[in-house]
């Protein structure tokens, strides 16, 4: 059993003042980890049991899925990556080092190279597919603004999967049997969460979904249909087709501009099809010397405006609604308009949300088939800016697939991801393996990602009240968390233990409270901590024969006569 004076569960009373969201908040306060650089934490005993349960579920459906578990190295060198043209590419994001011998190398923010290597130096023939390789592996990825604890740090726990099949039908199947594991995981995890349709970037046709568990604070936006099953995340989100006049517009709408922080707003209007006046150009960046966020908007009239906002983050994680966002950001709905318009419809969050993520500069206009919004990635390094579109509904638009729904937008957190890559790293590496006539073919490769220190902090978005965490049962770090209330009365200190003995003999986890606190201490720090029962041990309950029992759900204890209370328990 975990004694408390014998773990390190250094709680605090309050909240550590650069936390934002609630998960960040209760895992500094129950003494689950620590900040040891920005973006990088130490877990602490309560935390890594949490962290485990995780890992433990993950690997058991995994396992269950057919997927073999192999351990990758963290530090790979550059060959592999220049061989994949991802070398140049990643940008930032990927932390680079050299060796004593000034060899390249990079810490992996994730492994397809080294994977497809492995493949390409050790199966031959089609009869070693289908393959499905696992790992539960530390990342690291240099994130331009780690936040949120361990939400989004720099380096984290994630579980990834590589599947390698013959053909695309086996594609399919190996996409299928993550998916429903994936569903399994998260189910157990206790999470209520979405699978939603993703972009697939620059391959495409293939198919991929993220898992997001739905959360206020989730950094990233879902829509999904009042009516039937669909869902997507908002980069992928598409709309009821509009009627045919307008869709041919709309698809005017959709020209690429190739470099929009050179053009002037009269040739992104015009490249947008719309008139000047209906244009808002909108830059977001980070002063990196203040840490301020600082918004500029270009409206249609050349007006140049600049909005201090000291936090974007924050203002976005806690309003509920576009006007309180843009009042905390110093401006306007209106104002974030064309000229005199009343309503605009562009969520601030989302520009607010997308530029956060790496899109800092958005143009926003309008024509007859409604508000669009797009933005360009500069944090990729890319020698031209890739002007992606960043949104294509709006609340209560009508749902593409039954179009009899209505779409709603939910903010949620991505805790896993599945990918159908096709042969897009087989190729690129030269993998071949023969086929049953004795040809040589690529192997058609899926990704799967889970987020595994991500669902710990995901899980606290979910489960939590006012005092504390609120475990779900299998990710608890224990079960049962037993309270002497005063050590220094002997009998019921004994039989504390007792108890905690005979629990853990039935299989259950126990924490024993066994510091010379005053009560109120300890119960405070067990509705931090957050295990699903508490049993207090001492004081007038004890005299009378009685120990006290609390679900962590529950609003009032319960009292048990005390040789009862084991076998209620278990
Ligand atoms: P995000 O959109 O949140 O940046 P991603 O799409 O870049 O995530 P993937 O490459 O799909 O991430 O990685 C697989 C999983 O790893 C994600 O679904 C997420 O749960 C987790 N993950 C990614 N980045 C981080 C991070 N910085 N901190 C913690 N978990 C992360
Ligand atoms: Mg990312
Ligand atoms: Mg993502
Ligand atoms: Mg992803």
């Amino acid at each position: 059993m975990l004694k408390f004076t014998e773990t390190l569960i250094p709680t605090l009373k309050e909240d550590p003042v650069e936390a934002q969201v609630v998960s960040h908040k209760l895992m500094v306060r129950a003494g689950l980890i620590r900040q040891l650089a920005a973006g990088i934490y130490t877990w602490l005993p309560m935390g890594l049991k949490v962290l485990r349960k995780v890992e433990h579920i993950v690997r058991q459906e995994m396992d269950r899925s057919g997927a073999q578990e192999v351990l990758m190295p963290a530090v790979q060198p550059a060959e592999l990556w220049k061989e994949s043209t991802r070398w140049e590419q990643y940008g930032k994001e990927l932390l680079r080092i050299h060796d004593r011998h000034d060899r390249d190398f990079c810490f992996g923010p994730t492994h397809e190279e080294v994977i497809t290597d492995l493949v390409r130096k050790n199966l031959q023939s089609y009869k070693q597919l289908p393959a499905n390789f696992y790992q539960i592996q530390t990342k690291f990825r240099d994130e331009v603004r780690p936040r949120f604890g361990i939400m989004r740090g720099r380096e984290f726990l994630m579980k990834d999967a590589y599947s390698f099949d013959l053909n695309v039908e086996g594609l399919d199947q190996s996409y299928e049997r993550m998916f429903q594991a994936y569903k399994r995981i998260f189910q157990r995890c206790g999470l209520a969460f979405r699978p939603v349709e993703a972009d697939t970037g620059s391959i495409g046709g293939a198919s991929s979904h993220e898992f997001h568990v739905l959360a206020d604070s989730g950094e990233d936006t879902i829509a999904s249909c009042s009516a039937c099953d669909y869902a997507a995340n908002l980069e992928k989100a598409t709309a009821a087709p509009a009627p045919a006049a307008t869709a041919a517009e709309a698809a005017a709408d959709m020209t690429r501009v190739e470099t929009p922080t050179q053009k002037t707003i009269e040739e992104v209007a015009s490249a947008l099809n719309v008139s000047p006046a209906q244009c808002v150009k909108t830059l977001v960046w980070r002063d990196a010397e203040s840490d301020a966020w600082f918004l500029l908007l270009l409206r249609g009239d050349h007006e140049l405006n600049e909005v201090k906002a000291t936090n974007i983050a924050g203002a976005m994680s806690f309003m509920p609604e576009p006007g309180d966002v843009a009042s905390a950001l110093g401006v306007q709905v209106g104002f974030l308009g064309p000229v005199g318009a009343e309503n605009f419809p562009v969520d601030v969050r989302i520009i607010a949300d997308h530029a956060l993520k790496g899109a800092h500069n958005m143009v926003c206009g309008a024509n007859e088939a409604g508000w669009h919004l797009r933005g360009v990635n500069w944090n990729r390094d890319l020698a031209a800016p890739e002007f992606a579109d960043l949104r294509n509904v709006v609340e209560g638009d009508g749902c593409p697939r039954c179009e009899a729904g209505k779409l709603k937008l939910n903010r949620g957190i991505e805790v896993g991801h599945v990918f159908k890559l096709g042969t897009k790293y087989s190729e690129a590496l030269n993998v071949s393996v023969l086929d049953e006539n004795g040809r040589g073919v690529n192997p058609i490769m899926g990704c799967y990602g889970i987020g595994v220190s991500r669902i710990v902090a995901a899980a606290i978005e979910q489960n939590h009240d006012d005092n504390g965490i609120v475990w779900p049962i299998n990710l608890a770090p224990a079960q049962v968390h037993v309270i002497i209330l005063n050590p220094k009365e002997e009998a019921a200190a004994l039989t504390a233990v007792d108890m905690a003995r005979r629990l853990e003999h039935a299989g259950l986890e126990v924490l024993l409270d066994d510091r010379d606190e005053r009560p109120g201490v300890k119960f405070k720090d067990a509705d931090l901590l957050g295990l699903p029962v508490r049993l207090v041990v001492g004081g007038r309950s004890f005299k009378e024969d009685q120990v006290e029992l609390k679900m962590r759900r529950a609003p009032e204890p319960i009292k048990l006569p005390k040789n009862d209370a084991v076998d209620y328990i278990t």
